[in-house]
């Protein structure tokens, strides 16, 4: 079995998720270090896995904005693979100091630039000679979706499908934390996400709706596997962006999530008052940002987990052909909040980007997944991939789907 070191930076709600699961799997992480900005939330976090597993990790306080500070770390620790579970603000940076220092990279978000929030993978595609002229790999967007969704399209396209012409992945929350409005990751990231202009991929082109809270915006009951019917809008989401490039034969991608109406209310009010508003304003005399000022109100997405009950549902449908015949298959996994809590103390949206994101770490650790340049997880083989998550809890279901989607 080979093993390695592992530096995960970021110890937020899924940065958590991902040191308890490297833990567990002490048999593939000969050495794990948690470093953020924060050290005091590392220590907890170190605390807690020692009395859950016995196994010691280090901690570092370290900003990841600070390339050189990084560098440095990285050649103190060095570790075999950086997991990057900070903010998508931070992806270039570490992806420099990996380069400087010389070791291999992965994510959970593409990069965004603070000032926009425009969401493409332009900006990481560009280090890919990089990294293959130094032999290195980087593995960008590897929680579930993006992540496991790209993954579950691979494995169809080498399983299930001869060609796969239409993608829906379909991203359910049923849970229910007990708070009036509350984000289920970074406030910040996911605020800017959900209240963007929509765009899906169909036949070549782009196409754009309005954003979820905007007169005319796109949604439709689906009958999730144990949740049940669900009002689900379509969103932009970035794994449309490399399906798209990465999928043969693809004729259409669309992303769906669901949202209760007092989510869409509470937020409607925040926006229309300007408190989501990602630009600096005056107040008394000095510059703030309103969604940073937000952020700081709402209830921290780490610490949620405590009273949350319910179930994630996210999957795939993905139709295309098979022996020359029609076919449409559903893949997806359901997770159970409480039992996130129980296993690692984080609700099961941190929990099901954390895991595929230690089991991304894992095959590249243990040489499962090499390769030299910049990756997204369909180019990967799925295989190992999937056995994992059977293995590590997000265990997944295949069905052939005769269900409706919108055409
Ligand atoms: P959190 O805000 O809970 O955690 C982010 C962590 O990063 C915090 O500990 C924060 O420190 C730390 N951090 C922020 N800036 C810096 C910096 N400059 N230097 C060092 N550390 C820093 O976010 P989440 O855990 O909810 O999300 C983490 C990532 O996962 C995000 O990029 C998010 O987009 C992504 N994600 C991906 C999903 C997927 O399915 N692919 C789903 C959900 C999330 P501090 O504690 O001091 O604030």
């Amino acid at each position: 079995m080979i093993m390695g070191r592992v530096l995960i930076i970021g110890a937020g709600g899924v940065g958590r998720v991902v040191a308890h699961k490297c833990a567990q799997a002490h048999d593939v992480f000969n050495g794990i270090m948690l470093a953020s900005r924060s050290v005091e939330k590392c220590e907890k976090i170190r605390e807690e896995i020692k009395g859950r597993t016995g196994v010691g990790i280090e901690v570092a306080k370290v900003d990841a904005d600070d390339t050189a500070a990084l560098v440095a770390l990285i050649r103190s620790f060095k570790p075999e693979l950086v997991v990057n579970v900070a903010l998508p603000y931070q992806d270039l940076k570490i992806m420099d100091a990996c380069l400087e220092a010389g070791v291999n990279y992965m994510d959970t978000a593409n990069y965004e630039p603070v000032d926009v929030a425009h969401f493409e993978y332009s900006y990481q595609w560009a280090y890919n000679e990089r990294f293959r002229e130094k032999g290195l790999m980087a593995v960008l967007g590897c929680g579930f979706d993006p992540g496991v969704s790209n993954v579950f399209c691979a494995y169809a396209q080498k399983h299930l499908l001869d060609e796969i012409n239409y993608i829906d992945i379909l991203d359910c929350n049923a849970g229910s934390h007990g708070h009036p409005f509350a984000t289920n990751f970074n406030p910040e990231i996911n605020i800017r996400e959900v209240t963007q202009t929509v765009r899906h991929w169909d036949r070549d082109k782009w196409v754009q709706t309005p954003a979820i809270l905007d007169a005319g915006s796109v949604h439709f009951q689906f009958d999730y596997p144990v949740a049940g019917p669900r009002e689900s809008y379509l969103l932009y989401h970035e794994e449309l962006e490399s399906l798209a490039k990465n999928i043969k034969g693809l004729k259409r991608i669309r992303f769906w999530m669901t949202f209760s109406d007092n989510y869409l209310t509470h937020l409607r009010v925040l926006q229309n008052v300007g408190m989501t508003r990602i630009d600096e304003v005056d107040y008394e005399g000095r510059k703030i940002v309103p969604i940073r000022f937000l952020k700081a109100l709402l209830p921290d997405p780490a610490k949620l987990g405590e009273n949350y009950v319910g179930k994630t549902v996210i999957g795939n449908v993905m139709t295309g052909t098979k022996a020359g015949k029609g076919r449409s298959v559903y893949i997806y996994n359901v997770c159970d909040h409480e039992e996130a809590f129980k296993e690692v103390g984080a609700q099961a949206v941190s929990y099901t980007t954390g895991v595929p994101a230690m089991i991304c770490a894992m095959l590249m650790v243990n040489g499962t997944w090499k390769g030299a340049g910049v990756f997204n997880t369909e180019q990967l083989d799925p295989d190992p991939f999937m056995d994992a998550l059977n293995k590590y809890g997000l265990p997944w279901h295949l069905e052939e789907f005769s269900g409706r989607l919108p055409e």
